[in-house]
């Protein structure tokens, strides 16, 4: 009963798109017995390591060494190579001459550095539609309803600002990751200069997918992952204003996060090194740079394309009466990337593992690690994501979207 890949329509595929900026094929046995081209539609959590990155960290791994430690060639390379990548990742956000850019094991890592330089008697400000990792790690944290519309988001932001006495900050993510809903940054920003409060946005599911400029949308703080934007695990990015970042106990106290350690004594060192003690994941830091540089040269190529696989996805998915796609509950019109959707009658975690094993796909289904938000569109029940990027084909789409036809005709 299942219709093997092989009589799929072939169709263009992302490799032709962008040839330079994809990973390798990776051929996974179907249900049928055929193979076809795995299908990664989880681009959301962990993208795939684009060719460019991967062989900028080959290419770097039998030089590496510690950076920032002793004068010997291997270890001046490392670090010559550690603090390149950090000024290209600093070109790639837009960096401020005075910004911090601290280089960190991911977006959760970064959000809990930022937390923990929040000064004591500031407020900081979540809607309660984020990912766990912006919504939890706050001392004191004011948390905003799931907004209905954009008015209401708005209204409800101003109306704490308004409020809350004392300094705020306001942490919000450019993305959210379930909905791939574009947050109006703008607005948002607009509403907390008006106040006088600042502002941290979690990039993490925006970097891969449009260019984020710190000083241009007047952010104090940028958050991101290199493991969503087609660099490996381990290496995440925080960047922004200098003060609270100067002043806060080191994100981890240990060597390279000091000048001075005496008897009983310590004298903390400033600049990104404050929060960088230990071995440098240099490999990481050479690897994001690769990314970064690629994604901002191929802007005008990723951009459409992904806009044309997410328009086919959905319109495709719109056809199919079972499915109802929980993103369009979101609050705003603008998406990026990715559609959650249930299919009535079908089981979400039985539809993502009949994806995977007769189909060739995977999807993420659950709560997505931003439990209120999942909850609030799709109730007890789970929803499917399908989350793209550059290493998804239209081919790929054309499947998926064959397969949950299929599956919701007949059962997975
Ligand atoms: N913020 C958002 C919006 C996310 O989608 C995620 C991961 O899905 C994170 C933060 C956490 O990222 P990481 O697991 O790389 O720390």
């Amino acid at each position: 009963t299942v219709r093997p890949f092989a009589q799929h329509r072939p169709t263009e595929g992302a490799r032709s798109v962008l040839p330079a900026v994809l990973g390798a094929d990776l051929q996974v046995p179907l249900g049928s017995g055929a193979t076809a081209s795995f299908a990664n539609f989880d681009h959301a959590a962990t993208a795939p390591c684009m060719v460019a990155v991967a062989e900028a960290a080959q290419a770097f791994l039998p030089w590496y060494a510690s950076a920032h430690e002793g004068s010997g060639t291997l270890s001046a390379m490392s670090t010559a190579r550690f603090e390149e990548a950090r000024r290209v990742v600093r070109a790639f956000i837009g960096c401020r001459d005075d910004d911090y850019l601290v280089l960190t094991r991911n977006t959760t890592d970064a959000v809990k550095l930022l937390a923990m330089a929040v000064p004591d008697g500031t407020t900081v400000v979540v809607f309660s539609s984020e990912h766990h990792a912006l919504l939890l790690p706050w001392q004191d944290v004011h948390r905003l309803p799931i907004p209905s519309s954009v008015e209401d988001m708005l209204a409800s932001l101003d109306d704490a600002l308004r409020t809350l006495g004392g300094p705020v900050l306001v942490a919000v993510s450019a993305v959210l990751n379930v909905t791939g809903e574009l947050m109006p940054l703008e607005d948002i920003v607009a509403l907390c200069r008006r106040h006088g409060a600042r502002i941290a946005v979690d990039a993490a599911q925006l970097a891969a997918h449009q260019p984020i400029d710190i000083t241009a949308l007047d952010v104090d703080y940028v958050a991101f992952s290199g493991h969503k934007m087609y660099a490996p695990f381990g290496i995440g990015v925080l960047a922004g204003r200098p003060d609270w970042l100067a002043a806060a106990r080191p994100h981890l106290a240990g060597c390279g996060a000091t000048v001075h350690v005496g008897d009983g004594t310590v004298t903390w060192a400033s600049g990104a090194a404050r929060h960088e003690a230990g071995g440098a994941n240099v490999v990481g830091a050479v690897a994001l740079a690769a990314a970064c540089q690629t994604l901002q040269t191929a802007w005008n190529s990723v951009m459409p394309y992904e806009s044309v696989l997410l328009n086919r996805l959905r319109s495709g998915l719109a056809e199919i009466p079972e499915v109802v796609e929980v993103s369009l509950f979101g609050t705003t019109s603008e998406r990026v990337a990715m559609v959650a959707f249930t299919v009535d009658g079908v089981d979400s975690a039985l539809l993502a593992t009949a994806l995977s094993v007769e189909y060739g796909i995977g999807v993420r289904h659950g709560d997505f690690c931003a439990r209120p938000l999942a909850r609030h569109l799709s109730g007890e029940r789970t929803a499917v994501r399908a989350s793209l990027g550059l290493g998804i084909g239209v081919d790929h789409v054309d499947r998926l979207v064959d397969a949950v036809r299929t599956i919701s005709e007949i059962g997975p």
